[in-house]
């Protein structure tokens, strides 16, 4: 691991890359692999020879579970101890951000019935199911759970739980106890059932909403939010606040410079500023101590919403999606640079 330690605090941010198998469409149109993994450590290659090394790397054939356990559920503990923690899902549109997340409607409902297949679900589901049975086995606590879900869309921020008509963008406040978000909507919910159908509502929403014209779902970042509030029974001023983001990234592919006018080119442009802003925030906690001046939060959206969740008292995944296939290998190279400057 390259969890480091500052003069005070620990500020563990890991890296793992994650690659999809070929899809349908890149076999059916003679696709080839350009990766190659080597076994037994984290490490990818790109082409001939870029090797690339993580904290983790998941081939192609790591299933869901896998990513979950190894990546992931080491997080879930120190939220139960009042740390907050952030999960990231990079890379290009297509490459299985929201199918890792899990965040995604069509994964969770099928025939109109909540359904949620045990093996394919995401890291959402997966931790939402850790949380309510970790709730039942700790009994010295009381706990109660609220969840908001939001997109930064434009370095504009609207509430998903908010029905459309009703949606206003919404502002962020500072105060000493950090960033707020005043108007947005926080959904009590008491059980994994409950929790998911609130999340369907908001992917929902974030597909169909107003801002869901030309797939701006990918040109969006969402965030999922889990507040968990833990009471001692025995001691009711005893109280642990934490919160959990699980983040689904815009796509990171460059605007392509034929779209690059008017409005098209606004959202590229504020896209990249917050993924700029967040692997600038990312590798300036990475540095050691010594080096680290300055954390640039403020630079964007995105960074400032998550700014009390990314460093500090909080453990963070970012978890680098990619396609195997020749057809994506430069963007690939952007997403396996961008996640190794984070290191
Ligand atoms: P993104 O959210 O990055 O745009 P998606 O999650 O929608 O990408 O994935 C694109 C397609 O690839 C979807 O059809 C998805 O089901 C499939 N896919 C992504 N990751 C995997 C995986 N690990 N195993 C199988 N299919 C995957
Ligand atoms: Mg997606």
């Amino acid at each position: 691991g390259r969890g480091k330690m500052s003069e005070s605090t620990l500020i563990p941010v890991k890296v793992a890359v994650r690659c999809r198998p070929l899809i349908q469409k890149e076999i059916n149109s003679g696709c080839q692999m350009c990766v190659a993994f080597t076994p037994g450590e984290p490490q990818i290659v790109l082409g001939k020879d870029r090797a690339f090394t993580y904290d983790y790397v998941f081939p192609d054939t790591t299933d869901q579970n896998d990513v979950y356990r190894r990546a992931v559920f080491p997080l879930i503990k120190h939220i139960f101890k009042g740390y907050n923690g952030t999960v990231f899902a990079y890379g290009q549109t297509g490459s299985g951000k929201t199918y890792t997340m899990g965040g995604s409607i069509n994964s969770n409902i099928m025939g109109g019935s909540l359904h949620i297949d045990s093996d394919t679900m995401g890291i959402i589901p997966r931790v939402l199911m850790e949380l309510f049975k970790g709730i039942e086995e700790i009994e010295d606590s009381e706990f109660s759970i609220c969840v908001s879900y939001l997109e930064v869309y434009n370095e504009s921020i609207n509430d998903l739980l908010c029905p459309p008509a009703k949606r206003q963008p919404l502002t962020i406040r500072e105060d000493h106890e950090g960033i707020k978000l005043p108007q947005l909507k926080q959904v009590a919910v008491e059980s994994y059932e409950s929790t998911m159908r609130v999340l369907e509502m908001g992917s929902h929403s974030r597909t169909t909403g107003a801002t869901a014209m030309n797939d701006t779902s990918s040109r969006s970042h969402a965030i999922f939010t889990i507040h968990i509030e833990r009471k001692q029974k025995d001691d009711q001023d005893n109280v642990r606040r934490s919160k959990f983001h699980l983040v689904d990234l815009a796509g990171s592919e460059r605007v392509k410079k034929t779209h690059a006018e008017g409005d098209r080119f606004k959202e590229g442009v504020n896209i990249n500023k917050g993924l700029l802003a967040l692997g600038n925030v990312i590798s300036a906690l990475c540095e050691e101590s010594g080096n680290r001046s300055y954390i640039p939060y403020r630079d964007a959206k995105l960074t400032r919403l998550l700014q009390d969740s990314l460093g500090g008292n909080s453990y963070t995944l970012m978890i680098a999606c990619i396609s195997p296939a020749d057809s994506n290998m430069e963007e690939t190279l952007n997403t396996l640079r961008y996640a190794d400057r984070a290191r």
